[in-house]
């Protein structure tokens, strides 16, 4: 048996890259996109109806995930990455069909167009299907999960003030919550768990088209140096 699927649209995503990315949905609220739908689906008999619908269940193809050997077992990075359980256990990226779901909040309605936010995909995630949240079926109170019972604890992030205020250039300029996204991004500390940073040590990664660099003056907590356009 197997089936193939095309499509329906693509994310238009402010991450760049897949570092940086938070590891759910919701983490980072200043995470936004635009999810360009394909025809038909482009029309707005499409999307009729979610006026009155506040999120959305992305399913999507984990499209730069490395493919190659089949994984039963995987390292999640929220166990340090040296503890393997089974990938029906995880949400990695590395599984039998590499399909995604995320919950988003939807933002705004346009012809063609999804605006969302509370994002973790790629720039150009081809999307599979687009599914309304249902509270009464989807938020269950009872439901646990001991290998993640809740969100990761969050680093400190400060700013250098030259940084602050080119963060507040390129907010300006794309009309996005820039300094917002980054703080929500970098407090989820990006770097490997298994890393300890040294502080002389600069990382970086691209949100939309601007470049930005930090370092880690102390374990717990990063600085932003430099939030600069991509040249
Ligand atoms: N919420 C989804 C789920 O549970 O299926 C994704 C969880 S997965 C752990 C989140 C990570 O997937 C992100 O941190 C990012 O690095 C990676 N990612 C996002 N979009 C991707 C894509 N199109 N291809 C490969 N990896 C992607």
């Amino acid at each position: 048996m197997s089936y193939s699927f095309e499509p329906i649209g693509v994310m238009h995503s402010c991450f760049a890259e897949k570092f940086a990315i938070p590891r759910q949905p919701q983490l980072a609220p200043a995470a936004r996109g635009m999810l360009e739908l394909f025809a038909p689906y482009d029309k707005p008999e499409a999307v009729a109806g979610l006026e009155g619908v506040s999120h959305l269940w992305l399913l999507f193809v984990f499209h730069a995930a490395a493919s190659g050997e089949q994984h039963v077992r995987v390292r999640p990075p929220r166990l340090g990455g040296n503890k393997r359980i089974g990938v029906f256990a995880s949400r990695s990226t590395h599984r039998p069909n590499p399909i995604g779901q995320s919950v988003v909040r939807l933002e705004g309605i346009e012809p063609g167009r999804l605006l969302v936010s509370g994002i973790d995909l790629l720039d150009g995630t081809p999307i599979l299907d687009i599914k309304p949240y249902v509270p009464y079926a989807d938020a269950l109170g009872d439901a646990r999960n001991s290998l993640a019972e809740s969100a990761p604890a969050q680093l400190l992030v400060e700013w250098s003030a030259p940084a602050l205020l080119q963060a507040r250039e390129q907010a300006q300029r794309l009309q996005q919550p820039v300094q917002e996204l980054i703080e929500q991004c970098l407090a989820q500390d990006p770097k490997p768990a298994y890393q300890r940073p040294d502080a002389d040590r600069e990382y970086g990664v691209r949100f939309w088209d601007i470049n930005v660099r930090w370092h880690y003056p102390q374990a717990d907590r990063i600085r932003v140096l430099a939030v600069e356009p991509v040249a």
